[in-house]
């Protein structure tokens, strides 16, 4: 059963000063400045992610461009030493979704599958989720050949010198296709429409990138393994003969666009035509006074998990602004 208002969270308090929503970069980053600012943070974590807390990178391998490691940290171990420093400043986590929340009226309603709590002030940071191709042996490669980030993976030993392939047709395919070149041997643009849907500028760029090919008409059906278990191929079929054949490639990159898990805010704040939070610019301010966003929610730019930890860092400086000038 659900709680009711006036059962107090475990901080004791009937209105929170501060919830934050989500357990990625952004929402560790700001519980650990909010519990410093002594504003006691009620996180939840979510286990939306492979059913564990920490976000995206609990699903990836090797870390490389987040700053002060410069040996090896693995997604999940740099997500443990996060929750662990915000726990250590006396953030309190809860391993919870949250299903719904009222923002239309202050104090804001924040109601999780175990409870409801208010609260003054709101950090909303549930990230992305990068779109899949739900390929059969997708989950078997996932981080092992299959990537959706170029940025983060281009440069590993995995791929470093190797021929990949890239998916989609738009700005972020292209991107991705360009991006690799510098690491690759040779990409592979496989494009299921007979044009690209990049802007001018992009398309141009590939089009003179003699480092990478376009396969129009084209979609990739699987992966394909060598006998020690590696990838060494993707099965493709052409969508208007439906002719199908294997493609030499050591990785796969979806270039095909990430989801903001924004659902829980529809109608409440204003959110851009695909979704993502809208926030005044350089802040994490969102439509609605005492709402904040941050991190991949808010971002279809960067999507890194530096500047996800950067934008946790200034929502929750601005919760402290807010509060103050509140109280
Ligand atoms: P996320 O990491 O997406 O976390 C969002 C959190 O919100 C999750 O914990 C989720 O469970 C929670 N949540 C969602 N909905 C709810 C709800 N209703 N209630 C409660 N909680 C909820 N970036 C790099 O800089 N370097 C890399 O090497 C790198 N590698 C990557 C590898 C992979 C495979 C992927 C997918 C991404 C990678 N990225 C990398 C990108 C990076 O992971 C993201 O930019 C970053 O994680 C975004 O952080 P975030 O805090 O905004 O959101």
């Amino acid at each position: 059963p659900k709680a009711s208002v006036e059962t107090p969270a475990a901080s004791g308090k009937l209105v929170e000063n501060v919830v934050i929503i989500g357990s990625g970069p952004a929402g560790y980053t700001a519980a650990i400045y909010a519990a410093r600012a002594n504003l006691k943070p009620l996180v939840f974590e979510g286990y939306q992610v492979g059913g564990v807390p920490g976000g995206q990178l609990m699903t990836t391998t090797e870390v490389e461009n987040f700053p002060g490691f410069p040996d090896r940290i693995t997604g999940p171990d740099l997500m443990d030493r996060m929750r662990r420093q915000a726990e250590r400043w006396g953030a309190e986590l809860f391993q919870e979704d949250v299903e719904h929340i009222d923002v239309r009226s202050n104090p804001f309603t924040i109601q999780s599958s175990e409870r409801e709590v208010k609260c003054h002030s709101v950090i909303f940071a549930t990230g992305a989720t990068a779109k899949r191709l739900r390929l059969p042996r997708e989950d078997e490669f996932w981080s092992r050949g299959i990537s959706a980030c170029a940025i983060c993976d281009g440069a590993s030993p995995l791929f470093k010198g190797q021929v990949l392939a890239v998916v989609g047709g738009g700005d972020t395919a292209t991107e991705e296709a360009i991006y690799l070149t510098k690491y690759a041997r040779h990409v592979h643009l496989l494009v299921r429409r007979d044009k690209l849907r990049a802007s001018k500028a992009m398309q141009d760029r590939v089009y003179n990138n003699p480092n990478i090919t376009l396969h129009f008409n084209t979609e990739a059906v699987d992966v394909v393994s060598n006998t020690k278990g590696q990838m060494s191929g993707i099965l493709t079929r052409r969508i208007d003969t439906g002719e199908e054949s294997v493609l030499e490639a050591k990785g796969l990159f979806y270039g095909i666009g990430h989801s903001p898990n924004s659902q829980l805010l529809q109608g409440q704040v204003e959110l851009d035509s695909s979704g993502y939070v809208l926030v005044e610019e350089g802040t994490a301010k969102t439509s609605v006074e005492g709402v904040f966003a941050a991190g991949d929610v808010q971002d279809h730019e960067w999507r890194q998990a530096v500047t996800a930890a950067g934008s946790g860092c200034v929502a929750a400086l601005s919760v402290e602004r807010y509060l103050v000038r509140n109280d």
